[in-house]
C-alpha cells in the first residue's frame, strides 16, 4: 500500500509500505476517511520530516511515518487474543490516536497519551491514517455511530473531540458568553459545540472567510483581531464584564494574551492551540481577577465516544466544517492549499 509521509520544508510523498498484519491485540483499520488537523501543519513546515514531533514534546526519532492522526473507517482483520466483540469484522470506528502500556492508570481511563511510559501517536510518530490500512490497538477503536459519516468521525477523531473536551475543561452552558480565539477546525468545531451545548459564541479571527463560516455555525458575534483589540471589543460585547470563558485554538501567544484579558473577574480560560509561549502579568493579568486557566490536550476513548453521541443527538452540524475533500494521491496539492487557504477542513477519503 502507499502512505503520505511528510519530508519536511513542505514537501511529502506517497510511499510504498507493507499492507499490516495485526499482532495480538493489535486490529487492521481499512481507513475510509483521514482528516487533516492543524497540527499536522507542525510536521509539514517542519525543517526536516519528525523533528516537529520533538518539537510538540512526543519524542520519536525522527524516523519517516505515515501522517495522519483523524484515523476513521472500518475493521478489517483482528490479531490473536482480540474477541470479536471487541471489534466485529466491518464495524464502523474511530481510532483513539495514541498506544500507551494499556495498563497503567491513565491508559487504563482511557488516557493512554498520558501514559508514563512511553507513547506512541498514530501519524505522528507511528504510522497513522494516510494510508489504504493502518494497524491499532484493539483498546483504540470508539464506535462510530451510523448516523455520523467517516468524514464526521475522521473531525470527531482529533479536531472536534479536542475543542468537546477543552469546552467540558471550561465546563461550559447556557450561561456563558465563550470567546473562541481561532477558527480554524478546531475553533470552529468549539463555536458549533459550544453553540449546541446553549453557550453565546464570540469567534475572533483575522480571516473574513473563517468569521462568515463562524456566523455560520452558531457565533452570535464576531471580531476581527486586525481590526479591533480583541479584549476590549470583548468586554464592550458583555456590557464591561468581559466573557466568562475563552478558549485559544490559535497556539499564538498574542492571542492567548487576549485570551486572558478578555475573561471577566472569575472568569475560566483554556489553551488548546499547540505550540508556542505565553506571557501575561500574574498579578494584573490573573490574581486579581481569580482567574482559572486550564491547558488542555485532546481526550480519551471514552469522551471520544461521547463527543459522537453529542453530535448526534444535538443534531450538530458537523457536516458542514468540512469543505475539502481529497484523494491520497492530491497529498502534495491537499496540504500546500492546507498551508496557505485556511477556511473550514480538509480530509482524506481512502
Ligand atoms: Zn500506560
Ligand atoms: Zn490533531
Amino acid at each position: 500500500m502507499q502512505g503520505v509521509v511528510f519530508l519536511g520544508d513542505r514537501r511529502l510523498e506517497l510511499r510504498e509500505f507493507p499492507d499490516p498484519t495485526p499482532g495480538p491485540g493489535e486490529v487492521v483499520l481499512a481507513i475510509r476517511a483521514s482528516g487533516m488537523c492543524g497540527s499536522d501543519l507542525h510536521a509539514y513546515r517542519a525543517p526536516r520530516g519528525g523533528d516537529s514531533a520533538a518539537a510538540l514534546g512526543l519524542g520519536g526519532g525522527g524516523a519517516a511515518v505515515i501522517a495522519g492522526h483523524e484515523p476513521c473507517g472500518v475493521v478489517a482483520a483482528r490479531g490473536p487474543g482480540v474477541p470479536e466483540r471487541l471489534a466485529p469484522t466491518g464495524a464502523r470506528v474511530m481510532n483513539h490516536h495514541y498506544r500507551g502500556c494499556g495498563a497503567c492508570r491513565h491508559c487504563r481511563l482511557g488516557w493512554s497519551q498520558l501514559c508514563p511510559h512511553g507513547i506512541v501517536v498514530y501519524g505522528v510518530t507511528g504510522h497513522g491514517g494516510h494510508a489504504p490500512y493502518m494497524l491499532a490497538p484493539a483498546g483504540s477503536l470508539v464506535p462510530l455511530p451510523d448516523e455520523l459519516s467517516f468524514e464526521e468521525g475522521a473531525a470527531i477523531a482529533c479536531g472536534t473531540g479536542t475543542a468537546y473536551q477543552a469546552l467540558l475543561r471550561l465546563d461550559v452552558s447556557g450561561r456563558d458568553t465563550l470567546a473562541v480565539f481561532g477558527q480554524g477546525p478546531v475553533g470552529l468545531s468549539a463555536t458549533l459545540l459550544a453553540t449546541a451545548m446553549g453557550a453565546r459564541v464570540v469567534a475572533v479571527d483575522p480571516v473574513p472567510e473563517r468569521r462568515g463560516l463562524a456566523r455560520e455555525l452558531g457565533a452570535e458575534a464576531v471580531v476581527d483581531p486586525r481590526r479591533d483589540e480583541p479584549a476590549a471589543a470583548l468586554r464592550e460585547l458583555t456590557a464591561g464584564e468581559g466573557v466568562d470563558a475563552a478558549l485559544d485554538c490559535t497556539g499564538q501567544a498574542e492571542a492567548r494574551l487576549a485570551a486572558v484579558r478578555s475573561a471577566r473577574t472569575w472568569g475560566r480560560v483554556c489553551f488548546v492551540g499547540e505550540g508556542g509561549t505565553a506571557t501575561f502579568e500574574v498579578s494584573p493579568d490573573l490574581l486579581r481577577r481569580q482567574l482559572t486557566i486550564h491547558g488542555s490536550w485532546t481526550f480519551s476513548t471514552v469522551i471520544q465516544g461521547e463527543c459522537a453521541r453529542f453530535v448526534v443527538r444535538r443534531r450538530v452540524p458537523l457536516a458542514r466544517l468540512i469543505t475539502h475533500r481529497f484523494r491520497l494521491e492530491q497529498a502534495a496539492e491537499a496540504y500546500r492549499l492546507f498551508d496557505t487557504q485556511t477556511t473550514g477542513k480538509g480530509v482524506f477519503l481512502v
